[in-house]
């Protein structure tokens, strides 16, 4: 156990609850294979009294004014700025990124809560002309209800940060289970909204055996909606639960395997640079990170020697050493993924460029790796490697490479790298992507709608299209 860590709760009603007699899990060190902490598993009776008391909660702060909501949350955002170190601290400690990484994780979540809170006071309604004299056509809209939202460990901050905004800003209440790998960090969000003034029950958090936690929580009869960010394979089981537990309302934010198309005009450098850092950051763990690189037949080998010899200088190390700049793998289950997927992309015949192994002697950690040619009937090609792994193809043509893009059957993130603004219209008509960044990679603020195409999932995050998902909308003829 770790003393940095501090104590694991659920969180249930305004109370924190240790386990006291609930089934336990360790918590994992990535970077050292060491648990650092004790997780209670919530019991079938924790689970309705949560579900209870977001549907108890949500009759009274659905009543709360958009105001003083948006205060709340902006408080907390406060807090967990001032709270940045140990919230950082706690994250690596679970999940493995670079501190600075980690601690940025923060901030930019208070950042969400700071836009959110105030895009809460604008969900605005409409007056329609009626076809009457006297007779007044009015559309509001009003929160769901109590929310379910499911979230994984790559982003044990940021993506949290996301759905509790939201919800609370739009007047719904939560039941919240983030990864049990990465537990604590989401602790300290509920604890900075305590503080700010949060009442008991509009935020609730829990922790247990993924399937039968989201499986009970689902069928809660308090339950209006769910939302969930992880693979597409369970997002597609949720979604089955949430239609049979009564057409419950769902979004899904799911896997990707962006494309980057770098063509002969681009700035080869800007592009590298780019690219290396989107690619490496979180260990390459992120659903929006640069996979294929299909690089014009005249950059291909520039691209490719600019972007190993960046990834090269990369210091692989425990996220809590300040010369680390990638950290390890969140699981050892990612880990036996890049080996398989890079195994298998040599066997197809492509060429090894940079990294290849697991590293060090002790925690879950692979090398940057960077794999050339690689045929598109490889796995790497067609699965979401979700580690740090790039994979390059040659194209000559747009049409080409539009058609390369869009193989796969997701479509979330995208990115490309063209001066010519031809090229430029005809990706942002043609390319099947929630996200295009073209010449650079800020397609994920808080102030841009976040989301898939296809079976990347449903529904947008962040933006004033985040609020979309935590409310319904009611159509009043008064006369
Ligand atoms: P996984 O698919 O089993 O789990 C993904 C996430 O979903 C985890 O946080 C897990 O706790 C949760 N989960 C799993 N089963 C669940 C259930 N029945 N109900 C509710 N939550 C459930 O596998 P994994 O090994 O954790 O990750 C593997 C793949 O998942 C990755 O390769 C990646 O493709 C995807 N993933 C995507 C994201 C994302 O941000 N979109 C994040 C993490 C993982």
């Amino acid at each position: 156990m770790d003393d940095r860590y501090g104590a694991l709760h659920l969180f249930i009603d305004g109370e924190w609850l240790g386990a006291g007699g609930r089934q336990t899990e360790d918590v994992i060190n990535p970077a050292t294979g060491e648990a650092i902490g004790t997780l209670p598993h919530a019991t079938p009776g924790d689970l309705d009294r949560a579900a209870a008391a977001a549907g108890a909660a949500f009759a009274s702060w659905r009543r709360v004014p958009a105001f003083e909501r948006a205060q709340i949350l902006r408080k907390a955002a406060q807090l967990l700025r001032e709270r940045a170190d140990l919230i950082g601290t706690r994250m690596t400690l679970e999940q493995g990124k670079p501190f600075a990484e980690a601690r940025l994780e923060a901030l930019i979540s208070a950042d969400i809560f700071d836009y959110t809170a105030d895009e809460g006071r604008r969900t605005y309604g409409r007056i329609i002309p009626a076809r009457v004299p006297g007779m007044r056509w009015m559309v509001t809209r009003e929160p769901v209800g109590p929310v379910a939202a499911f979230t994984p460990w790559n982003f044990p901050c940021v993506i949290p940060a996301r759905k509790i905004s939201a919800a609370l800003a739009t007047g719904c209440t939560m039941v919240i289970k983030p990864s049990e790998e990465t537990p604590a960090s989401v602790l300290e969000i509920a604890r900075a909204l305590q503080d700010a003034g949060l009442p008991a029950g509009v935020l609730n958090v829990v922790y247990g055996v993924p399937a039968e936690v989201s499986a009970h929580l689902i069928a809660a009869e308090p339950i209006r909606k769910i939302t969930f960010t992880g693979s597409t394979g369970v997002g597609q089981q949720l979604a089955v639960l949430a239609a049979k537990a009564g057409v419950k309302r769902a979004t899904m934010e799911l896997g990707g395997h962006a494309p980057v198309m770098v063509f002969e005009d681009a700035d080869i450098d800007a592009a590298v640079q780019a690219m290396v850092g989107a690619k490496f950051r979180n260990a390459g763990q992120i659903c929006i990170a640069p996979t294929r690189f299909y690089l014009h037949d005249s950059v291909h080998d520039r691209f490719v020697e600019g972007f190993a010899a960046a990834a090269a200088k990369i210091r692989m190390g425990d996220g809590m050493d300040p010369a680390s700049t990638m950290g390890p793998l969140a699981n050892n289950r990612r880990v036996a993924a890049m080996e398989a997927l890079v195994a298998d992309a040599v066997d197809h015949g492509a060429g090894l460029r940079l990294g290849g192994n697991p590293g060090g002697n002790r925690g879950y950690f692979f090398e940057p790796t960077v794999l050339t040619d690689v045929p598109a009937n490889a796995r790497i090609m067609n699965e979401e490697p979700f580690g740090p792994v790039a994979v390059t193809a040659r194209f000559s043509t747009l049409d080409e490479v539009i058609e390369q893009a869009n193989r796969l059957p997701f479509g979330l993130a995208s990115y490309a790298f063209t001066q010519d603004t031809r090229i430029a219209s005809a990706l942002a008509d043609r390319v099947e992507a929630g996200m295009l960044g073209i010449n650079n990679v800020a397609i994920n603020m808080p102030e841009t709608p976040f989301g898939g195409v296809k079976q990347s999932g449903y529904g947008s995050e962040g933006g004033s299209e985040g609020m979309d998902a935590y409310l319904v909308t009611k159509t009043v003829s008064q006369s």
